[in-house]
């Protein structure tokens, strides 16, 4: 893994520079974690590329969050300012005019953003979509591949910061209500929508991205009981066989699952329901 660094002012370049030995370390702890609990292989990471927060907003990227992946090139992109990424989160919060009391709530969580958190929770997420199950999978499993990257760092996670990895978690939730009347009735279904303008929106994309969090771990750790191996090796078989236009693929991806676990139907239907999978 090769370092790489982008900045649009010189004197960022050295705040960067200073980063790159705790980041190194983490990422090579987290991939040997991550090929132990999943199985499969994390793909070479060629260039990791350490950006100041205009180089990876304005120059770089469009994404409303200075962090992504080129998987086919191996290179994963990060801004480590954690100050940066606080401030999006609570410009979220505050875009919803929620009342006081609740908004205060919510911004507090993000005060624990700091470069360790963003490790775990982002680091980990951007270094899971190099897993190999993801060259596999079909177009159209776009939510289950970005719920699964979130999943499978905060499953480590929750081994020594249990308590954490449940905030997280509810939180998210809890802006998915308090976005309903702004994104409305934006749901799962409408998750591809993240390649059209929409996903310039913020609350929109946290909104996806919260859902497809929480989605992915509701149905690893409460309908399929927590054996994640089995559930990606049970999604690498379905989506070969799997033939319909990436818009529906999903929807039958979802069956399937169901109905080679064996798993009750009106567990099925709340589940659909409640994530607004079709
Ligand atoms: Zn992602």
């Amino acid at each position: 893994m090769k370092f790489a660094y982008a900045f649009t002012e010189k004197k960022n370049l050295h705040k960067l520079e200073q980063k790159k030995g705790q980041i190194e370390v983490f990422v090579k702890e987290l991939v040997g974690k991550i090929e132990k609990l999943t199985s499969y292989k994390v793909r070479p990471i060629e260039y990791f590329v350490l950006h100041d927060f205009a180089s990876a907003t304005k120059v770089h990227s469009h994404y409303p969050v200075p962090a992504w992946t080129t998987p086919e090139r191996g290179v994963i992109n990060f801004c480590p300012e954690e100050k940066r990424w606080q401030n999006i989160m609570k410009t979220n919060v505050k875009q919803l005019n929620l009342p006081e009391s609740a908004e205060r709530n919510l911004l507090k969580h993000y005060d624990q953003w700091n470069l360790d958190f963003l490790l775990d929770d982002v680091v980990g997420h951007e270094l899971c979509h190099l897993l190999e199950i993801f060259e596999n999978l079909p177009d159209g499993m776009d939510w289950f591949e970005e719920g699964l990257c979130f999943y499978l760092p905060r499953r480590i996670l929750s081994e020594t910061k249990k308590e954490l990895v449940k905030e997280i978690y509810q939180q998210e939730m809890k802006l998915v209500s308090y976005s309903q009347r702004w994104v409305k009735g934006h749901f799962l279904k409408d998750f591809s929508a993240y390649r059209t303008k929409l996903h310039n929106n913020l609350i929109i994309f946290l909104n996806d991205y919260h859902l497809a969090a929480n989605a992915t771990k509701e149905l690893v750790d409460e309908i399929v009981g927590g054996d994640v191996r089995e559930v990606m090796q049970a999604a690498e078989q379905v989506s070969s066989e799997i033939e319909e236009p990436p818009e529906q693929v999903m929807k039958t991806f979802i069956q399937k699952l169901f109905e080679r676990f064996n798993l009750d139907q009106e567990k099925f239907r709340s589940f659909v329901r409640k994530f607004r999978i079709f």
